[in-house]
């Protein structure tokens, strides 16, 4: 059994879906949820079984407007998507073929997927639009298997990732955290249909960063698109794929017993408790922040951590780096407050606190 078969325990590992993958992008310095998710550990089940379920989750009233907008986007063979991209991207073309990979079936999607982007890649005078796609990614010795709302292809020889989202856009502008957590998700998008490109040998840059997010317009459900570029979310999305190939890094220094196992008794019912579950995820470095709450499974735990232990990383990772040094929020008060001397290093945070608390208390005289 290696480490990370141990880490997980007798029981199936996680499969990766886009939103974890994504996820990962938004908290690349996290050693706790690498190690978790390159050992495909449930991180759901794992936050459930402590007591701490995270709090997110769509609602069914939220699932339903997305499919409703999501019809309504493809209806006809994607006609309203190509009149959005004709305005978009200057398109020059009136018509455009329609390919519904789910006919298939859900056990041949990703080779007649495949199949597909190898012909299109070929025939740069077609145009298509491929619905439910499938694709897929290697992720710390696992196949995740991604599904992209809708692949478009000949938009000047390239593809373009479509992510349709129903969140609304209201003069312009949408909530900026949604419209970074539809980047991230659209960038494991491009990163795997790159990845099939090199792997049928054409150029994987032809697949392009610059997604196109279709979301309702005011408060009608009239669609919109625009282009995001995702070359920054690719990057991270890299590194940190890299990252959980190297898990034996994040692995050095632990011991070798060390195990997150949510192994069930006959009635389905994790047999090792939750504060020893506790202390083993103890054991790994995590690094809270607020986003977490959005992203990852085991946010409430993390932040009950960072709570109990004083951590400036409840503030916010802008905070925490402009903290650098100081880790503690009863350190950082003590330099403010001129009770801690500071050590090698804080000399300069330990002035700009000071300053800040002398402002705090000229403010509140
Ligand atoms: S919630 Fe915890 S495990 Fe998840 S990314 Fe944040 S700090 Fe890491």
């Amino acid at each position: 059994m290696n480490r990370l078969d141990r880490l997980r325990g007798p029981v199936p590992p996680r499969a990766h879906d886009a939103r974890a993958l994504a996820a990962l992008a938004a908290n690349p310095g996290c050693a706790r949820r690498a190690l978790m998710d390159a050992a495909g550990v449930d991180k759901d089940g794992t936050a459930r079984h402590l007591g701490f379920p995270a709090p997110f989750g769509q609602s069914q009233f939220a699932i339903t407007r997305g499919n409703v907008f999501e019809a309504l986007v493809k209806e006809n063979g994607c006609a309203e998507l190509l009149r959005l991209l004709r305005e978009l991207l200057g398109l020059p073309i009136d018509q455009v073929g329609y390919q519904d990979v789910e006919t298939v079936g859900s056990h041949l999607r990703a080779s007649h997927t495949r199949t597909l982007i190898d012909r299109a890649a070929r025939e740069l005078d077609a145009a298509v639009f491929y619905d439910h796609p499938m694709l897929s990614l290697q992720i710390a010795g696992h196949t995740a298997y991604l599904e992209p709302d809708v692949l478009a292809f000949q938009l000047g020889g390239r593809f373009h990732i479509v992510e349709i989202k129903s969140f609304s856009v209201i003069d312009g502008q949408a909530e900026p955290e949604k419209v970074a957590a539809a980047a991230r998700q659209a960038a494991v998008y491009v990163l795997a249909l790159r990845a099939l490109m090199a792997d049928l040998g054409h150029d994987p840059e032809r697949v392009s960063h610059d997604v196109v997010l279709v979301c309702p317009e005011n408060f009608a459900n009239r669609p919109t698109a625009s282009l995001v570029d995702v070359r920054r979310q690719l990057a991270v999305l890299k590194r940190q794929l890299v990252r959980m190939t190297r898990v034996d890094r994040l692995l050095e220094g632990l011991p070798p017993e060390l195990t997150f196992s949510l192994e069930p008794d006959d009635e389905g019912v994790p047999t090792r408790s939750a504060r020893e579950l506790a202390e083993a995820l103890g054991r790994v470095p995590a690094r809270y922040a607020p986003d977490c709450l959005s992203t990852c499974d085991m946010c409430m735990f993390c932040r009950d951590e960072a709570r109990a232990c004083g951590s400036t990383d409840l503030l916010g990772r802008q905070v925490r780096d402009q903290l650098g040094g100081v880790s503690g929020a009863a350190e950082a008060l003590g330099l403010a407050e001129g009770t801690i001397v500071p050590g090698e290093g804080q000399e300069e945070i330990a002035r700009v606190l000071r300053l800040a608390n002398r402002l705090r208390e000229e403010c509140l005289r």
